[in-house]
């Protein structure tokens, strides 16, 4: 499609670097001084930046947040055989790497109140597997929190290891503590559509300091401390470069504009759709603080989300559907789940409204008028 002023395309969530050139001062400065590979002081800083954000003491830098899940699935001593629980809510690479690990998933159920994992599914999965059950992995999914005191405490109840997944949650608070703190291990993504990105990458934090080293050996081929190449584990090549972490820092930067641009934009799309026939946003509990990294409503009335989506595609805006529950998919179909269809429905209902921090109050009002006039017609 040609593009003009009037149908100048929208993404759903796409790269966006600092105004002031943070991230090319950081690259530059690694091509100065030929820290171009492998490691360097951009990797270092961003691994202690990331972790004072969060509020965590320890972070490995590797290149993926898909990565780094599985790492922390390894650092949790998960095997083959053991059982890991984890959302049914979630994209597909917060499940591979349980495969990956040869361990089983068994997919939970969400609740209304905060979209993501239901403690009361998740007690129940625990008292179904008990002692098979070696960590359960939280997802905070569009930048929404799960509940974590109610997870938690039905984690320690049972002794298993929490994996928070809060690929999609940087910036996003529980109660005033960051997401990705409360487990044992938390993990970050920098992908090209996360609300910060380095192109691609990830972080894994921790406050136990010896799991985040094991990670970053396991992450560099495993290599044993000798003059020859010696390996007595297997290894990983899932490091981050330095040149990729200077593009971290400086987004690092500029993450509470984008945390606010978001809630601008979540907030323009209640006001002005909100009270149509049919729409509800996803939940804002009082406790939570989100990232607000897309914005989700769900249509419950005569006006589809597949209206929605193809009404926009027309006029060169994305849009998806929220995502497909990872027991309704042919490839972890065999795997068990716990819950009823509160996932199910929320995939049937939802849509992920354009969430580009780049937007213009133009480009939300062209969003605007297209979905409106579905009501109109
Ligand atoms: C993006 C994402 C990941 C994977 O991160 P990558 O850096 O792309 O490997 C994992 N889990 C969730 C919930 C995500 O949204």
């Amino acid at each position: 499609m040609a593009e003009n002023k009037t149908n100048k395309k929208i993404w759903l969530a796409s790269p966006h670097m600092s105004d002031e050139g943070y991230e090319m001062q950081y690259v530059q400065e690694a091509f100065d001084t030929n820290w171009v590979a492998p490691l360097g002081p951009n990797v270092n800083e961003f691994e202690n930046e990331l972790a004072a954000k969060v509020g965590s003491k320890h972070a490995a830098a590797l290149n993926s947040g898909t990565g780094a899940i599985h790492l922390a699935l390894k650092a949790a001593s998960v095997g083959g055989g053991d059982i890991v629980l984890c959302p049914t809510l979630t994209f597909s690479a917060t499940a591979n790497p349980i495969i990956y690990e040869n361990a089983i998933p068994v997919f939970i159920d969400s609740d209304y109140e905060t979209w993501n994992m239901d403690h009361k599914a998740l007690e129940a999965a625990l008292q179904k597997y008990g002692d098979k059950v070696k960590a359960v992995l939280v997802v905070h999914v569009y930048g929404l929190s799960a509940d974590m005191d109610k997870i938690m405490e039905v984690c320690s109840k049972y002794n298993v290891t929490v994996i928070e997944d809060a690929a999609e949650s940087l910036g996003a608070y529980y109660k005033g503590k960051h997401t990705g703190s409360f487990g044992e291990f938390g993990v970050f993504s920098f992908n090209g559509n996360k609300i910060i990105t380095t192109s691609g990458g990830g972080m894994l934090v921790s406050n136990n300091e010896e799991k985040i080293k094991k990670v970053r050996f396991w992450s560099t081929q495993s290599r044993d401390a000798a003059r020859h190449y010696q390996h007595s584990e297997l290894g990983f090549n899932y490091r981050m470069s330095n040149v990729v972490a200077g593009i971290g820092r400086g987004q690092l930067k500029v993450l509470e504009q984008r945390v606010d641009k978001k809630k601008y934009i979540f907030e323009f799309y209640k006001r002005e759709l909100g009270s149509l026939e049919g729409v509800e946003f996803m939940p804002i509990n009082d406790w939570n603080e989100p990232n607000y990294w897309l914005s989700v409503m769900t249509l419950n009335g005569s006006v589809r989300p597949l209206d929605v989506m193809e009404a926009l595609e027309k006029e060169n805006i994305e849009s998806r559907p929220v995502w497909k529950p990872m027991h309704m998919q042919p490839f972890f179909a065999e795997y068990d789940y716990v819950g009823s269809d509160v996932s199910e429905k929320l995939f049937e209902n939802g849509v992920c409204l354009p969430s580009d921090t780049k937007m213009t109050y133009e480009d939300l009002e062209r969003i605007y008028s297209i979905i409106k006039g579905l009501w109109s017609k």
